[in-house]
């Protein structure tokens, strides 16, 4: 029986209907509450001409309630509910019971505080305005035809007046006590969901960083056992192939370094860290990286770099390098004849401030006019049908306009369709060195193969290095990749392992895996330094780790390690 009413009151104040709903359906059932006891009273031998007025109010109010919770027909109930008793009953009362001397104002009062719980907007004006002409009407009819209104006794009109004021403040005290009952669990509701929202958040985050860890590293397996099948000497189709399986390794690891920095630029992780920079390695870098995509792809590449660019600045070259990079990818992913041109030119904002401003112009498939809005939200490819054979995944420009914005930046673009585009970034740089960089020359970078034949830069067959990783796939890429360089390598799979060698052997440098079991790489290389009996305080430790993010040397430095 008891778990038969609560159902009732569970269903009845169900926690998926909104507030207002909720609080509709407290007001109705109170409505009701009063016209049943005051039936109740009268019917246990009050002044029995009261139950005129109360037997409506308590079919009213009931049916309301009905209507609310039955049909979920709330707007319609609370119209019943107040057309019923502020226009009709409230007044009616007010004329039968004595007018002024008895009890009624007070009841006026509850009718208007309905209003104000039960509607909204245009339903609230029209209400008040209609109560407030009711209320009006009546009180001109009491004080012009007195003769209207029975003559209420001293005594009469004292008890009434009495116990309506109990009433009513009563109820509206109740109504306001549910009203911010609700309004509490409402606010724990939302506080409930923020925190599973949060938590979403964090494991996704946590989500993220394991799996581009997990994919990252066998990547970086293909790319290392890859390599040694270039340094030997094989013919040129298994060249061709080897060439193939490193370019699409590496657009793997770009693919998912952007997904990590999307992920990060939505939770707001992602931080811009300036330092100096030079502004001419800054090129060149870009230029090595794209300069062998348009020669295969056949493509002019041309570059116009003021010779009077500052050759130091101040700013976050890795997030500069990114867009820039981007653009000058999709330049060449998106032409198939033609051209593709680096300009970067600057004008003087302050004394020691400069406006940069990068473009790279193309002669490729262009955008069509009512793509362009689309063209830097999230996942958004344009010109689907026509990119289909263009890999991609939509997200560089995105990433590259937050990061525009987070630098105090801007990036643009103007393009006629089927004839080019241009993508321009600007943004304000402080100059550390004003000395004109001159005019670069490129060319001697560039290098004509991506196949040249491997030469060891250096040999040392005396030195002795350590490198420590528990995935014994990275061991074995480290020991093949260094085995020119006559250098001798010790391995060791754990932190353990690499304390108890540096316990018994000097080691020249020290390759350390970050992410291990038990002990990680940055609690052994602390372990390292402060070892009593061990020979490798002092040696170089140097992070070995698959998360090739951007800053990650910085952040790796932070922690103390030497490289
Ligand atoms: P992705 O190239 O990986 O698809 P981007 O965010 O870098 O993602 O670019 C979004 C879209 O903008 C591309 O899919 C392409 O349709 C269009 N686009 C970008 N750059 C160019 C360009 N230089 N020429 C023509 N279309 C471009």
């Amino acid at each position: 029986m008891i778990k038969r009413i609560q159902g009732y009151i569970n269903r009845f104040l169900d926690e998926q209907l909104d507030f207002q709903e909720r609080i509709m359906r407290i007001v109705f059932l109170l409505a009701f509450a009063a016209a049943l006891i005051g039936t109740g009273r009268v019917l246990a031998g009050a002044d029995p001409d009261v139950l005129d007025s109360l037997i409506p109010l308590c079919v009213v109010s009931g049916l309301s309630l009905y209507i609310a919770v039955r049909y979920r027909k709330t707007r319609l109930a609370a119209w019943l509910l107040i057309i019923v008793s502020n226009l009709f009953l409230f007044p009616g009362i007010f004329l039968s019971s004595g007018g002024m001397d008895s009890g009624t104002p007070i009841w006026f009062v509850l009718g208007l505080v309905y209003i104000f719980l039960l509607f909204r907007g245009k339903d609230f004006w029209t209400a008040l305005l209609l109560t407030l002409a009711a209320y009006l009407a009546t009180y001109l009819i009491a004080y012009f035809r007195p003769d209207f209104m029975p003559e209420a006794e001293r005594a009469y009109s004292f008890i009434d007046s009495y116990v309506t004021l109990v009433c009513v403040s009563c109820f509206i005290g109740i109504m306001l006590k549910a009203q911010s009952k609700t309004y509490e669990r409402e606010k724990q509701v939302v506080e409930k969901q923020k925190e599973e929202i949060e938590q979403i958040a964090r494991s996704k985050d946590a989500f993220f960083a394991n799996m581009s860890h997990e994919i990252r590293t066998p990547i970086n397996t293909i790319i290392g056992l890859n390599e040694m099948i270039l340094r030997e000497d094989i013919s040129d189709e298994i060249a061709e192939n080897a060439i193939n399986i490193q370019n699409a390794s590496k657009m793997l690891l770009t693919t998912i370094n952007d997904i990590l920095d999307l992920s990060k630029l939505e939770s707001g992780k992602l931080e811009i860290l300036p330092r100096q920079y030079e502004i001419s390695s800054m090129f060149s870098d870009l230029v090595n990286l794209i300069w062998i995509r348009a020669h295969q792809k056949e493509l002019e590449f041309k570059m116009d770099i003021d010779p009077e660019l500052p050759s130091m600045l101040y700013g976050d070259e890795v997030r500069i390098k990114q867009v820039v990079s981007n653009m000058l990818t999709n330049a060449v992913k998106y032409t198939d004849a033609g051209s593709v041109t680096l300009t970067a030119k600057s004008e003087r904002v302050a004394p020691d401030v400069i406006l940069l401003r990068i473009s790279v112009e193309d002669t490729g498939q262009g955008i069509r006019k009512d793509s362009l809005e689309d063209l830097f939200s999230s996942f958004k490819r344009v010109d689907e049908k026509e990119n289909r054979n263009i890999e991609g995944t939509g997200l560089g420009l995105t990433i590259s306009k937050q990061l525009m914005e987070m630098m105090g930046g801007t990036i643009s673009v103007d393009s006629v369709y089927h004839k080019g585009s241009i993508f321009t970034i600007e943004l304000k740089q402080r100059i550390v060195n004003s000395r004109p960089i001159g005019v670069i020359n490129f060319a001697a970078q560039k290098q004509m193969s991506q196949r040249e034949r491997y030469k060891q830069s250096f040999i040392a067959p005396d030195a002795r290095i350590l490198v420590v990783d528990d995935n014994t796939m990275n061991l074995m890429v480290a020991v093949k990749l260094l085995r020119d360089t006559r250098v001798r390598v010790d391995t060791a799979e754990s932190g353990k392992e690499c304390l108890k060698k540096t316990g018994e052997t000097f080691y020249h440098a020290i390759l350390m895996d970050h992410m291990m079991p038990d002990m990680d790489g940055e609690a052994t290389m602390k372990a390292i330094r402060n070892q009593t009996r061990g020979f490798c305080q002092k040696t170089p430790v140097i992070a070995l780790t698959a998360n090739v993010m951007s800053h990650a040397e910085q952040v790796y430095q932070n922690m103390g390690f030497d490289g």
